[in-house]
């Protein structure tokens, strides 16, 4: 078992009918990069940032923190492309008591609707600029993308352009020296699925938080007990948001993912292939399970049965009645 596990680490993601697929991981520090290049993943494609900003007393890390964190992480992928979200604080990540948020941001009387992910950053424009410019310096070590979470609005876009721009102005002007970086977008509001063909005018690639998106889309608060039963990934609106989304980025010839637990979920694998996705980012323990499912999919028999499970009654028991049919075992 171990030696076929092993023997998977090494074997590309590819269908029976030739699409490569990329297994990305997700990690929350620096240190788990070593387990992300463990399970096989080809480059990290979700760094929840926010983490470093988290359980230390209200204490917040500088530049030089975050640029030797993001630094080891690059360093640690050897080469391999490293996705760093920019924080995503506030809602169900707060940070400790009496730091910024307390001081400056209290009283949100509903967290997931107020100022957090890159509402927060904009709020905090000295801060943002000192993560974008740590980010940025870490690319001279490697592959970095910058991915944005939570962004709802043109204007959102536009002054996070501002922010980069700035940042390495900044650099170019202290002659610290950074690399090439795409930038993204999370997809995790309903609006901004609605308009990805819009938001992929200023962005090089998307990333699709299904978390949220389901979040967001079904109005259900993801940490409320009273209602996580209605939390639903196959709702047909949240699974049409997805499809659109991976349809326009395609149609573009943009990068598009899933990072979200979905993209770990064996039971969306092929759902998520014959819509046309060909990335998916998951924790690492996620990664040998999802790739197996990769390597017995053929897209071309998979392909005609998206429109079905869209319109099902009950998308759940279509895809599984479809796809076991159509997967070969
Ligand atoms: C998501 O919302 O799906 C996502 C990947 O972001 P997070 O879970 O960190 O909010
Ligand atoms: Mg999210």
């Amino acid at each position: 078992e171990r030696a076929r596990l092993n023997r998977l680490r090494h074997t590309p993601a590819v269908t029976l009918d030739g699409q490569a697929v990329e297994l990305l991981a997700n990690i929350e520090l620096p240190g788990d990069a070593a387990g992300a290049l463990e399970s096989g993943a080809v480059g990290v494609g979700l760094f929840r940032s926010e983490f470093l900003f988290m359980n230390r007393g209200g204490d917040l890390p500088g530049e030089e923190e975050q640029f030797a964190a993001y630094r080891d992480a690059v360093v640690a992928m050897q080469g391999l492309p490293v996705t760093i979200r920019t924080v995503d604080i506030g809602a169900d990540k707060p940070l400790d008591r009496m730091s910024l948020q307390e001081l400056r941001h209290e009283h949100a009387l509903n967290p997931a609707l107020g100022l957090r992910a890159i509402r927060w950053s904009l709020a905090e424009p000295d801060m943002f600029r000192q993560q974008l410019r740590a980010i940025l310096r870490a690319s001279a070590f490697g592959k970095v993308r910058i991915l944005v979470p939570m962004v709802a609005h043109l204007g959102e876009i536009r002054m996070t352009l501002d922010a980069l721009t700035r940042a390495r102005q900044q650099l170019d002007d202290a002659g610290c020296a950074y690399g090439e970086v795409e930038i993204g977008a999370m997809i995790e509001v309903p609006a901004a699925a609605l308009m990805v063909g819009r938001f992929l005018d200023h962005f090089d690639f998307v990333s699709i938080g299904t978390n949220d998106l389901i979040q967001y889309t079904l109005a259900i608060d993801r940490t409320d007990d009273a209602v996580s039963h209605l939390f639903d990934p196959w709702h047909p609106a949240v699974l049409r948001l997805i499809d659109e989304t991976i349809s326009q980025a395609n149609a573009r010839g943009k990068d598009v993912s899933v990072c979200g637990e979905m993209a770990g979920d064996a039971a969306f694998t092929d759902l998520l292939l014959a819509m046309g996705l060909r990335s998916f980012s998951m924790h690492p323990a996620r990664i040998a399970s999802i790739k197996q499912r990769v390597l017995r999919a053929d897209t071309r028999r998979l392909l005609a049965n998206v429109d079905a499970v869209l319109r099902a009654e009950d998308p759940a028991l279509e895809a599984a009645r479809l796809f076991s049919a159509a997967i070969v075992h």
